[in-house]
């Protein structure tokens, strides 16, 4: 029996589990992110790793291939599309679970080899809009704080984040911290009430995408009551004097909030020096995403809040590895080790250091505008990796047809059939979780290993391995790679260019044996454990910029979808599902819906209701939804449900900084079905 100590492979707060060949799962005690903790999903990991529904070898249209023929065929699509049509008729989808070295393998390919940055990943359906709000505020994408300041802080502020489902260890640690010290305020804020409401001595049930107008109506109380740090503001932020201006200009009543509520809010943060303000896809998920992100970070500016133990803006990302992917340019609009892709001398440093024949000059497609170009013809080929966007994205009908509409297509996956593994031309075999050996990065710049401890089944390779071999076959030199250690290790010297790595304790340094027995390290290794408590910002004069910022108009007419996760499943259940005791939960998609807009429509509580023409839905009729809004869980797919995919239903616009979908806010109808 073999044992490691790993990464739980769910979501963005990164738990270490002791993991067994038999099946057996612990918290790992000394990681630092959960100290053994695990939740409903992470405990239930060993009943996920059996065989059944994985994909075990090459398929080339639905037939068994070596995997010599099924790469040879790839990369010679590959490179006809680009002699044909240029880089830009190829694209990369890749995804969260992808482990850093995986990543990096890819970028480097598309970038550094093919000459186009059409590399997107369904990060972008994540924390796009944080990765924009921290470039416009700070300089860099750097979250600035640690999770010992979610315990530390004496008001923990949660907006558009429902933790104790979606983060639920960071749910845990802040409960227990709340627990021993009874001083210790949280606030949730958000349209629907949920199970982290449970914790929050204050409920603020606000208007969807309303967040904007809170917080600039929060600046301006902090302004008004003297409690700005002028001193901090004059010596290390720009744009205050503009940004309170516009402040000013917002109606906090837009937010749907009694004045006793806001001014309760209010006072509360003001009276407070140590808050933190966590937030998830409620604010990242909208058309105004990344002005909802940086309306948050300008109170905290505003206040000197930030960097300092229980004090800052927090991001708590979704996936297991969306901060490792964004650290090595996994985003159309990023390259790697947070270098900018605008930056001709950013660009010349990262062709020098991979000595490639090219290098992309411009961004590329971000995830929504990638499928659209599937759609319009400008894809050629595409290849997905490791995730299922004919069910994540919206307008997933859409998407699926546009997939199709791509004349040749790969997926790399575990499983043998997704909704987007049935449309390919070419199947490839990926190692699972516990299959094989990388690292990835939690939302607090912990990087942590993923290790192996099964076999990898059938003809299953690591992902690296596979990108790797299509790159050879095109001629590439720079990726003969033998192990993730070495993908590792160029990587981390690529940090050198910019600042992830401390240098007193560069990890470019490390041995094989090293990399092996990598414990949990937080970036900057060696470091400060926080960013910019004394400033130090990454804008060229050293300091931060707050955003002057409008807020949005907010629509009314149709119903407003917000789709989001349940406890006991992760994305489209290709792991969890297999788990009966998670299937336990809920076993059936739903729409939750208010007593009135169910009286409205004359449906009871478990009859069907119709979204717009396309998805049929049990409702759940509850009063810890809005009148107006609707809520209905992400995870059901065409395969697993007579429903489909909610995202049939839902069409919805992009941020216009980060291009993440609005996913939180679309606009449908919603009608009885049948007799019920
Ligand atoms: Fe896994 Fe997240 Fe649960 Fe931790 S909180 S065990 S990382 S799903």
């Amino acid at each position: 029996m073999k044992t490691v100590c790993t990464t739980c492979p769910y979501c963005g707060v990164g738990c270490g589990v002791i993991a067994s060949s038999d099946g057996t799962i612990k918290g790992d005690p000394d990681h630092p992110a959960n100290f053994g903790r695990l939740c409903s999903k992470g405990s239930a990991l060993g009943e996920t790793i059996g065989l059944e529904g994985r994909l075990l070898a090459p398929k080339v249209l639905g037939h068994d291939a070596s995997w010599d023929n099924a790469l040879d065929l790839v990369a010679t699509k590959f490179s006809k599309a680009i002699r044909d049509y240029g880089p830009d008729s190829v694209a990369f989808y890749g995804s969260g679970q992808l482990l850093t070295e995986d990543y990096y393998v890819a970028n480097k390919l598309m970038k550094g080899y093919f000459g186009s940055a059409n590399i997107d990943t369904n990060s972008r359906l994540c924390m796009a809009s944080s990765v924009a709000g921290h470039k416009r505020a700070f300089g860099t994408d750097t979250v600035p704080g640690t999770y010992e300041d979610l315990e530390q802080a004496d008001l923990i502020v949660l907006v558009g984040s429902n933790l104790a489902w979606c983060h639920p260890v960071l749910f845990q640690r802040i409960a227990a911290a709340k627990a021993a010290r009874p001083n210790m305020r949280v606030i949730n804020i958000d349209p629907r009430i949920t199970a982290t409401s449970d914790l929050a001595d204050l409920h603020l049930q606000v208007r969807a995408d309303s967040d904007v107008a809170l917080f600039n109506g929060l600046l301006a109380h902090l302004a008004d009551a003297g409690k700005c740090d002028d001193d901090y503001v004059t010596r290390h932020v720009n744009g205050y004097t503009q940004a309170l201006d516009a402040a000013r200009q917002s109606n906090a009543s837009d937010t749907g909030l009694s004045d006793a509520e806001l001014q309760q809010f209010y006072a509360m943060w003001a009276a407070t020096e140590k808050v933190v303000t966590v937030y998830s896809q409620g604010v990242n998920q909208s058309t105004s995403g990344t002005d909802k992100v940086n309306a948050i970070i300008n109170c905290h500016l505003a206040t000197g809040r930030i960097g300092k133990p229980g004090m800052g803006p927090f991001s708590a990302t979704g996936q297991p590895n969306a901060m490792g992917g964004r650290e090595v340019g996994g985003l159309a609009n990023m390259l790697a080790a947070h270098l900018d892709i605008e930056n001709p001398d950013h660009r010349d440093a990262l062709q020098a250091a991979w000595n490639s024949p090219t290098m992309c000059t411009t961004a590329g497609l971000k995830a929504v505008d990638l499928f659209q170009a599937c759609a319009n013809g400008q894809i050629k080929a595409l290849w997905v990796m490791s995730t299922n966007p004919a069910v994540s994205l919206p307008d997933a009908d859409g998407v699926a047809e546009a997939i199709r509409n791509v004349p040749f297509t790969v997926v790399s996956d575990i499983m043998a059939r997704t909704d987007t593994g049935d449309l390919a031309d070419v199947l490839l075999p990926a190692a699972g979780w516990g299959e094989k050996n990388g690292t990835v990065t939690n939302s607090e710049r912990r990087v942590s290993r993923q290790r192996a401890f099964l076999p990898a089944p059938g003809q299953a390779r690591p992902d690296w391995q596979i990108i790797s071999g299509v790159a050879q076959r095109m001629g590439f030199d720079g990726f003969d790679y033998e192990s993730p250690e070495e993908i590792f290790k160029e990587y981390a010297a690529l940090t050198a260019l910019s600042q992830k790595f401390a240098k007193d304790l560069d990890l470019t340094d490390l041995a094989d044996a090293d990399y092996d027995g990598l414990g949990p390290v937080q970036w900057p290794v060696g470091g400060t454990d926080r960013f910019f408590a004394n400033g130090g910002f990454f804008h060229a004069d050293g300091k931060a910029k707050m955003l002057p910022l409008a807020a949005p108009a907010l629509e009314t007419g149709k119903f407003r979808l917000n789709t989001g996760r349940i406890r006991d499943q992760w994305h489209t259940m290709t792991r969890t599902g297999k788990s009966a005791k998670l299937g336990a939960h809920l076993a059936e998609p739903y729409v939750e819906m208010h007593p009135a807009d169910a009286a409205t429509l004359g449906v009871s509580a478990a009859e069907l209701v119709r979204l717009d023409q396309k998805g049929i839905f049990r409702v759940l009729i509850s009063e810890n939804i809005a009148a107006g809004t609707l809520f209905a869980p992400l995870h059901w797919t065409r395969q697993t449900s007579s429903a489909g995919t909610v995202n049939s239903a839902v069409n919805v616009g992009t941020d216009p900084f980060s291009g993440q979908p609005a996913l939180k806010s679309a606009d449908v109808s919603a009608e009885k079905f049948g007799a019920g």
